[in-house]
């Protein structure tokens, strides 16, 4: 599934070929992603600029004026690519030609992805703390796990209510550099934990953007590459191997309903 590192790799690629382009036309051959594309978007969006692409939270949102944003959302196997599809690929949803000659489709075999124009955030339903932005800091987390006081680390990180974008890889990572066990309580953290956390985290992020994403399970930026950081992973999937520091064998278990990895040895 793409995460925050993937999702900003597919922002910092589209944007170079995208802005100060006019929208020329929209085909939207598949309404039905995880809501169904406004019947209304194509007539919307067509004619428009686009000025700027950031991201928020797991959205790319392209400024196209007027306060309106065009968001995409990759959910679980989407791609949006720069360029035309191969003939006959499937699952290709929605494609948008620019002028200049440039293209962009938006692939999804799943189907749990959003296309959107959005007029404020709040379309983008319940969205934290950016752990990427200025907001975000051994205080933050240490008042989160005050008001959380019986959920484990692990679980609060990945609360995109209070949180955004730090996904099941990178909380095992942030967890293993920070050297905190993920089932821990957050009542159980320190001052100086949430510290060596808010360290780690953006440690792990920045570090897989500029390796442009992770490539598990079957992502790809939008210019088709595969990411390397999935290489560079400590814990995550590696139940068994030995630990890169300690040579200790990862242990995994199971929490929130989701694969978690740690080492015996250096996270407590
Ligand atoms: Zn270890």
């Amino acid at each position: 599934m793409p995460e925050l590192p993937e999702v900003e790799t597919v922002c910092r690629t589209i944007a170079p070929h995208v802005i100060g382009r006019r929208v020329l036309a929209v085909t939207v051959r598949e309404r039905r992603l995880r809501k169904p594309i406004s019947a209304d978007f194509a007539s919307r969006l067509t004619g428009r600029t686009i000025h700027a692409v950031a991201r928020r939270a797991k959205y790319v949102l392209l400024d196209v004026g007027d306060g309106l944003r065009w968001a995409v959302h990759l959910g679980m196997s989407g791609r949006f690519c720069v360029g035309d599809p191969p003939p006959d690929l499937p699952h290709v949803h929605v494609l948008v030609e620019l002028d200049g000659g440039v293209r962009l489709y938006f692939r999804d075999p799943r189907r749990f992805g959003l296309m959107l124009l959005s007029e404020s955030e709040a379309d983008l339903g319940e969205l934290g703390v950016e752990p990427l932005g200025e907001d975000f800091s051994a205080e933050l987390l240490w008042s989160l796990s005050r008001r959380h006081r019986r959920v484990s680390v692990k679980t609060l990180l990945m609360d995109g209510r209070l949180i955004v974008g730090v996904g099941n890889i990178y909380a095992n990572e942030a967890l293993h550099h920070a050297g905190i066990r993920p089932g821990r309580r957050c009542a159980k953290l320190t001052r100086a934990d949430t510290v060596r956390l808010a360290d780690a985290v953006r440690f792990v992020l920045e570090r897989a953007i500029a390796s442009r994403g992770s490539s598990l399970l079957d992502y790809r930026d939008a210019d088709g590459n595969a990411g390397e950081f999935q290489r560079m992973l400590h814990v995550y999937e590696r139940d068994g191997a030995a630990c890169r520091t300690c040579a200790t064998p990862i242990r995994r278990q199971v929490i929130g309903g989701r694969g978690t990895f740690y080492c015996p040895r250096c996270q407590r």
